[in-house]
Formats: structure tokens, C-alpha cells, sequence
């Protein structure tokens, strides 16, 4: 999509983030989301590993006030796109799809277990295929790796934090490169309540 960029990295334009994605979703189209706000894009200022990784990401949704005042300070038009928001419509068109698991990684040990069964309640048809925390020791963490290859989820939650998901997603979304992967901060903590 059109982009315009905001301290050194892309935000996407688009009218409706979800229509798009959950097309990228159908198709299997692997894609990394990131979900900027101006503390991001100020941490991409000062680390070029993370201000490529947003630069190759399929999606850049404008998540945070402050990005969206600057856009429109620009004379871009456009609406915030919450990531947490973005995060429930992509879980309620997974509940939709035949065989289109989905999986919660981050958080500290029980908040993913507890989000997956939140969710599991509000929509039946939901596969939730697995959850992991995230304070992996060295050897856990190939465990988990093989986890995701085997199960090749479709949608894939990383709730680590800034930078540390964005990282992650980069480095092993090729284990399922089929996937919608995208960071979700503390989403994971506030759907466990
Ligand atoms: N977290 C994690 N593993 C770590 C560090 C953090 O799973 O090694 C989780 C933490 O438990 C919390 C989330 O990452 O659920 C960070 O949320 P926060 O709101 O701080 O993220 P932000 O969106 O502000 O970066």
C-alpha cells in the first residue's frame, strides 16, 4: 500500500487496515504487522534493526494518537487504526475460516493460556491452537520453534514488547511463512484482564 513516513519509517494509507488484511489472511499471504506509535517510531530512530524491520513489514497501521496528529499535520487523512482493535477482527474471521489456527505468544506464564480461553468463549468457531509465554529459557525457546512448525498456525500474536516482538517476528516468520504475524504489545495481558 501507499505509505507516508513518519521520523524515518513507513505508516501504510489505507481506508479499512482490516478489509486488507483479512484478504492477506484468505490468501495465506504471510505478512509482519506493526502497530506504530510515536514511541516506536522514536525507538527506530535510534536502532536501525528495528527501523528496517518496520521498513520490510507488509503492514504499518497507525496505532498511536500522536502518529495520526503528525500525518494529518502532513495533510494525510486518515483514521487511528488500534492495534488491539485490528488484533480482535483478524481473531473473529480466524473463527470464520475452515482450518485457520491461531496462536498466543507472550506475556508472563497463564496470561496467554487465560486470553486463549477468554476468546474461546466469545467465538466458538475460534482455533486457538496453542499458547506459549513469554520467558523462554535458550532450550525451551527450539522447543517452541518446532511447536509453531509443526502446527503452522495462520495468525500468530507476539505480545513481548517493543522492540523485542518486532525482533522476533523478523527473525523466525519464515518457520510459517504463511502466517499474519503481528505484535500486540500488551494486548495478550489486557484480553486475560
Ligand atoms: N514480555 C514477555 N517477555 C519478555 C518481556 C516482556 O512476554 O521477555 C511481555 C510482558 O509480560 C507484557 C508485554 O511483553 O505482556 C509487554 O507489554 P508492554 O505493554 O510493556 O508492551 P509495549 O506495547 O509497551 O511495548
Amino acid at each position: 500500500p501507499e505509505h507516508f513516513p513518519v521520523l524515518g519509517v513507513p505508516v501504510h494509507l489505507l481506508d479499512d487496515y482490516s478489509s486488507w488484511l483479512i484478504s492477506r489472511l484468505e490468501r495465506r499471504m504471510g505478512s509482519h504487522v506493526v502497530t506504530l506509535n510515536a514511541e516506536m517510531a522514536m525507538q527506530a530512530e535510534g536502532n536501525p534493526t528495528l527501523s528496517e524491520i518496520i521498513r520490510s513489514a507488509e503492514l504499518v497501521i497507525p496505532d498511536g494518537s500522536g502518529v495520526v496528529l503528525y500525518l494529518r499535520l502532513k495533510g494525510r487523512r486518515l483514521s487511528r487504526c488500534p492495534g488491539i482493535e485490528l488484533a480482535e477482527t483478524l481473531l473473529r474471521q480466524a473463527g470464520q475460516l475452515e482450518q485457520c489456527p491461531v496462536f498466543f505468544f507472550g506475556g508472563a506464564p497463564g496470561v496467554a493460556q487465560t486470553a486463549a480461553e477468554v476468546w474461546r468463549g466469545k467465538i466458538p468457531g475460534v482455533a486457538i491452537a496453542g499458547t506459549q509465554h513469554g520467558y523462554l529459557s535458550p532450550e525451551a525457546e527450539l522447543e517452541f520453534i518446532q511447536t509453531l512448525k509443526d502446527l503452522q498456525p495462520r495468525l500468530i500474536f507476539v505480545g513481548l514488547g517493543v522492540p523485542r516482538q518486532e525482533l522476533w517476528i523478523a527473525q523466525h516468520r519464515h518457520l510459517c511463512p504463511q502466517a499474519i504475524w503481528i505484535g500486540v504489545g500488551g494486548s495478550l495481558d489486557i484480553w486475560a484482564g
